[in-house]
């Protein structure tokens, strides 16, 4: 149970690098309950892709397999492992970011609309493949914003992502955008597994996944929401929920546009 993490420039001095440990979080900020359900995230989100990509690479060393697609298809397979590994990281290093207050935004001008036409394209194939509709709406008069463009993207990708998986095939997941009062208002809508009321808020806490087996199936850290929530509100916003079980989920964020 002593899971420790450590990163470091390499062959850096120690004194200017970073060092983060998951001990400190475990140890400092969560409860018990959310402890032990981060310490089971960790070791699945860990070892599952590992473990898969020392599989596949084992395989290929090998050097038996002589069809060229399978060994492209095992390289994907790796490269999309590594890619979830990495993803995993990212969350918990902005995560501990969050903890000790340094996760900072860098707003530049941004044309909105082109924002989050290119957040959706990330995200079409996965939808697509999962036989879903996506709709995309969004206003003409989006007009330019000052925003991190990177985080505000990410925080629409991570929403969308989370309607595709917890939308059954046949559903459909609406991305819709307004300039409103001052206030850019971005929706993501899903017609999905829903969340039950007494959810609604602990979705937004770290680690927190719903014990709903139709969430259980689908692979998750429960890191995604807190990190949206937290991107909304160093934009001076908020990042809201209106859902019941079984009838889908709106995420509203509201941006105020200085
Ligand atoms: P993850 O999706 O990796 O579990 P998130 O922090 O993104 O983590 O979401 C936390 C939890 O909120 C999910 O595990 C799920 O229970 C619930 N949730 C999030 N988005 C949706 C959605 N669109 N429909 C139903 N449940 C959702």
């Amino acid at each position: 149970r002593m899971l420790r993490l450590a990163r470091a420039p390499l062959g850096g001095d120690a004194s200017t690098g970073h060092v983060w440990s998951l001990r400190d979080i475990t140890q400092q900020k969560l409860t018990d309950a959310s402890r032990d359900q981060f310490i089971d995230t960790a070791t699945h989100e860990l070892r599952t892709p590992l473990a898969n990509i020392k599989a596949y690479a084992e395989t290929l060393a090998m050097g038996d397999m002589i069809d060229i697609e399978e060994q492209k298809e095992f390289c994907n397979t790796i490269n999309a492992e590594a890619t979830r590994l990495a993803r995993f990281v990212d969350d918990l290093l902005s995560i501990s970011s969050l903890e000790v207050g340094s996760l900072g935004i860098q707003r530049t001008t941004v044309d909105v609309r082109r924002l989050l036409d290119e957040a959706a394209d990330k995200i079409r194939p996965t939808i697509k493949q999962r036989g879903m509709t996506f709709e995309v709406k969004l206003s003409e008069k989006l007009g330019e914003a000052r925003l991190d463009k990177d985080k505000v993207s990410g925080m629409v990708v991570n929403l969308l992502g989370n309607a595709a998986k917890y939308t059954p095939e046949g559903g459909t997941v609406t991305l819709t955008a307004v300039r409103e009062d001052e206030q850019l208002k971005i929706e993501v809508r899903d017609t999905g597994v829903g969340i039950a009321a007494d959810e609604a808020e602990k979705v937004f806490e770290k680690f927190f996944r719903s014990a709903n087996p139709a969430v259980q199936d689908q692979v998750g850290t429960g890191l995604g929401l807190p990190l949206a929530r937290e991107i909304a509100r160093l934009h001076r916003g908020e990042l809201t929920l209106a859902s019941k079980l079984g009838e889908g989920c709106t995420f509203t964020a509201l941006l105020p546009l200085q």
